[in-house]
């Protein structure tokens, strides 16, 4: 059977949700022989069979933490080079993206990014993207080598399936561009306990309507009851109601989750530009006419400081 590449996202051996996705797509197109590199990548193996890697190729040098991109890019080109598979999937990030693209540019393929779906074709796998606010579903193959596609979080849901696998070391060697951009310092980010908002399978959005950075405690207690991501619109964010890196949108992050609910969020073309492949959407809005009930699965049409604390109270009474 052909062999698919699955790139794996982890934080020392502990391998994120959206690579679990990646196996599940991997396996409609064939076997997955994921590839791990930098520190903890040995440990990942484990969960990685778990869920369908028939093979996993590991490599653990400095240089991956040391360096951006290109060391990854190094040694994804050595595992095209060993497999020869029939696609490469990588996690939709922005680093993931840049990883996909280079690669591509290296191995003289094309690439699809931000895919939502994929699926075995007859030449070749076949990437569904969600593209014009949602206003259109397109589905294209790269025609020329192999198929690198980035596909967003929470595109598959993640599916158990044992394999019989093998942990390899990956031989790689570093291209002379690997050390060209050192990272030079490293501070992580202040955990809210919430789930990254990239990642997440829900989150709760607000926007101008929230009036203000203290309301923003409706939106992040309706948030903390379905163990959510908050996001902001452009507006929340502008007025430093919000920390820039919540703000979903053309110029913020895209997400994709299960289920988004925009609360104050009036629904502007760039907003939707990062939300509209959500699986099911949910908006309260006070204006009947906002766009963004043109795009919802379900709308309030209401003042979110009436909605907002019912539905939380609401959840947290279901749950128990
Ligand atoms: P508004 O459009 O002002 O909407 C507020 C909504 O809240 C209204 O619909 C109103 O009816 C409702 N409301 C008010 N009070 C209440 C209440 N008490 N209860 C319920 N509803 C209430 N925007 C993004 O979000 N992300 C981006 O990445 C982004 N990138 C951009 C890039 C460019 C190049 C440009 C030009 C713009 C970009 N924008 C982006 C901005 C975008 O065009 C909109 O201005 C922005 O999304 C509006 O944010 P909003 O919906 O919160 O505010």
């Amino acid at each position: 059977m052909a062999e698919v590449l699955v790139f794996v996202d982890h934080a020392d051996g502990a391998v994120r949700k959206p690579t679990l996705e990646l196996l599940t797509l991997a396996r409609r197109l064939g076997d997955p022989v994921a590839v791990a590199v930098g520190a903890g990548a040995a440990a990942t193996a484990g969960v990685l069979a778990e869920h369908g890697a028939v093979k996993v190729l590991t490599h653990e040098a400095a240089e991956y933490a040391d360096y951006l991109v290109v060391p990854k890019v190094d040694a994804l080109q050595a595992a095209v080079a060993a497999v020869s598979p029939v696609a490469v999937l990588v996690s939709s990030s922005a680093e993931g993206k840049e990883v996909a693209a280079r690669l591509a540019l290296r191995i003289g393929s094309g690439v699809i990014t931000d895919a939502v779906d994929v699926e075995a074709g007859e030449q070749g796998p076949v990437a569904t993207q969600s593209v014009f606010a949602a206003g259109f579903t397109t589905k294209s193959r790269v025609s020329k080598g192999v198929a690198v596609i980035t596909v967003k979080p929470n595109s598959a849901a993640v599916e158990a399936a044992a394999a019989a696998s093998t942990a390899e070391e990956l031989a790689v060697t570093f291209s002379e561009q690997a050390t060209g951009t050192k990272v030079t310092a490293r501070t992580p980010r202040e955990s809210t306990g919430r789930p990254e908002l990239t990642e997440a399978a829900v989150v709760v959005s607000g926007g101008r309507g929230v009036g203000g950075a203290e309301s923003f405690a409706v939106i992040e207690a309706l948030a903390d009851s379905l163990g959510a991501a908050v996001g902001a619109s452009r507006a929340a964010v502008d007025a430093g109601w919000y920390p820039h890196t919540a703000q979903v949108g053309q110029t913020g992050k895209s997400v994709s989750p299960q289920l988004y609910i925009a609360s104050g969020v009036s629904g502007a073309i760039q907003h939707r530009a990062g939300m509209q492949t959500s699986k099911t959407i949910v908006a309260i809005n006070k204006d009947a006419e906002a766009p963004i009930f043109d795009l919802v699965d379900y709308g309030v049409v209401g003042d979110l400081f009436d909605v907002v604390p019912q539905l939380t109270e609401e959840i947290k009474t279901r749950k128990g």
